[in-house]
């Protein structure tokens, strides 16, 4: 077993050495920090996780060291998350406040850690909330995550947890400045601390006129509690509070707010990937070849570059990829013959690719206005892109009129644009050896495209009757011969297939 295994194990057990060395790791992340959120991940979602949010010296750690204090009390356990270079927690206080934060720390039902705030912001968020996860699985009934104002990276660290406490307090007096600046959007309960102290209720006053303004939330009117955390008055209707308003998510919108906060950490986890993702892609290609050219020879700076460079980026599969499916050579390939499943061999190759990755661009030629259940399915599929041109009684006809030349000759100049864009590895011209056959398009125009035709792209033409030009300008040709049919002619039992 893998050392990091074991240790999410004995964490999950709820062994506090374990889950020390365990956040230590997800805080410095990297493969191993995923490989242990990985192993944690299906025993989150049971904890209450609480943030607490706040000017500096507004008593945040004050009440938190008295609210672990009421949680133990009720015989349930607590873990700290603090992501606040001046916390106690972080050894940024007085000796006082470390001393008594020390001796809770040796109950077993309390972990308390802070976070580090080097690197980025963006990264301590990520962090925060890897971290969050590992208490959460390891068994903590609360999770406290504590920040420091309302700046971007805090707003996005509360986003991860379910009871948004704000705290304020008199005389610090950026505080309403601070409500405006959004920490009224995200409270769902208000604590204006430092009650003992004149002008509270001045304090009270303001917060209660600040949330008139905001749009009442349905089933929850924002509680404003006064508390004196040197003296832990008010902390006991805190802690009702906020149990509270966890029971009233389970009961309203709680797999909305869960939905949202799955959604932050997957596009989180997209930000934080992205840059490496689309840089490795880019690494060795024309693409940044041309906009370092550009970007030398001044004709564009950096910025302005970059943005052209990244809108027509695509995102490539990783590499890799096409030798998986067998199409790094980009053939042409031409599937003919009588027999039945030539679409249907497009169709797999197109399959594969996609599960790969790659992106495939199908135009069939003359079968526009035939419905079959594959099409609905496969047009749902991402970077599976199909357009039919075509009549569907073009097929029983004895010769092709101008609607369906006209047809033709637009699905041809479309499969022109899609190789000519270059963002398709597979291209799948379905029937065009027919459109050919029956003169709606010009052999020779198909032979241009397949001349043209950027090297990695798999040109796949389709159709009984492939011409014989066609057949040479092909590098792989696969004939299909009649095959063994259980029913009769004319039943219609498995027309979806093979219509
Ligand atoms: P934090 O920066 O928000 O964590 O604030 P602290 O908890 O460190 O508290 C800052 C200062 O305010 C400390 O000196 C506390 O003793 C004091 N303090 C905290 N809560 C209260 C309170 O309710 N009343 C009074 N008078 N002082 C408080």
């Amino acid at each position: 077993m893998k050392d990091i295994e074991k240790l999410a194990e004995d964490a999950l057990k709820g062994d506090k050495r374990s889950i020390a060395r365990l956040l230590t790791v997800v805080e410095n992340g990297g493969p191993e920090a995923r490989d242990a959120i990985a192993i944690l991940y299906p025993e989150t979602g049971k904890a209450h996780i609480i943030g607490i949010t706040g000017s500096p010296g507004v008593g945040k750690s004050t009440l938190i060291e008295k609210l672990i204090r009421e949680i133990r009390k009720r015989d349930k356990t607590v873990g700290v998350v603090a992501v606040d270079p001046t916390s106690p927690f972080s050894g940024g206080a007085f000796l006082g406040d470390r001393v008594r934060m020390q001796s809770l720390s040796t109950d077993e039902g309390v972990f308390i850690r802070s976070m580090a705030t080097r690197g980025s912001l963006g990264g301590v968020a990520r962090a925060t909330n890897d971290a969050v996860k590992v208490l959460d699985a390891s068994g903590m009934d609360f999770i406290i995550v504590e920040t420091v104002g309302a700046g971007q990276s805090e707003v996005e660290i509360m986003r991860i947890t379910e009871t948004v406490v704000v705290m304020l307090s008199p005389g610090a007096g950026d505080d309403i400045q601070a409500l405006k600046a959004g920490m009224m959007e995200i409270g769902d309960v208000f604590v204006v601390n430092k009650a003992d102290l004149e002008n509270a209720q001045r304090v009270v006053m303001d917060v209660k006129n600040t949330l008139s303004m905001k749009e009442p939330e349905e089933g929850w009117k924002t509680p404003i509690i006064k508390t004196v955390a040197t003296t832990g008055a008010g902390v006991d209707e805190l802690l009702e509070t906020i149990i509270r308003h966890r029971e009233h998510l389970n009961s309203s919108g709680a797999s909305e707010q869960r939905k949202r906060r799955v959604e932050d950490e997957v596009v989180s986890a997209i930000r934080e990937k992205a840059a490496d993702y689309v840089i490795d892609s880019l690494r060795g290609s024309n693409q940044l070849a041309e906009t370092i050219e550009r970007v030398m020879n001044l004709e564009k700076d950096p910025y302005t570059a970059v943005d052209e460079l990244l809108s027509k980026l695509r995102i490539r599969p990783k590499e890799g990829m096409m030798e998986d499916t067998g199409l790094e050579r980009g053939l042409t390939q031409v599937y003919t013959g009588d027999g039945k499943g030539k679409t249907s061999a497009a169709f797999g190759l197109a399959l594969r690719a996609v599960g790969r990755g790659l992106r495939v661009f199908v135009i069939q030629f003359i079968k526009g206005g035939v419905d079959y259940g594959e099409l609905h399915v496969v047009g749902d599929l991402p970077r599976f892109d199909l357009i039919a041109y075509g009549r569907g009684q073009f097929i029983d006809k004895e010769s092709p009129d101008e609607e369906d030349i006209a047809q033709a000759r637009r699905a041809l100049e479309h499969a022109r644009e899609i190789l000519r864009g270059g963002e398709h590895d597979v291209v799948i011209l379905d029937e065009v050896n027919v459109a050919i056959t029956f003169g709606l398009v010009q052999a020779e125009d198909v032979l241009t495209l397949i001349r043209e035709k950027p090297g990695n792209v798999e040109l796949v033409l389709t159709g009984r009757g492939a011409p014989d030009e066609i057949i040479e300008a092909a590098d792989l040709v696969t004939e299909m011969r009649e095959i063994k049919h259980p029913f009769n002619a004319g039943v219609k039992a498995r027309k979806g297939i093979e219509y």
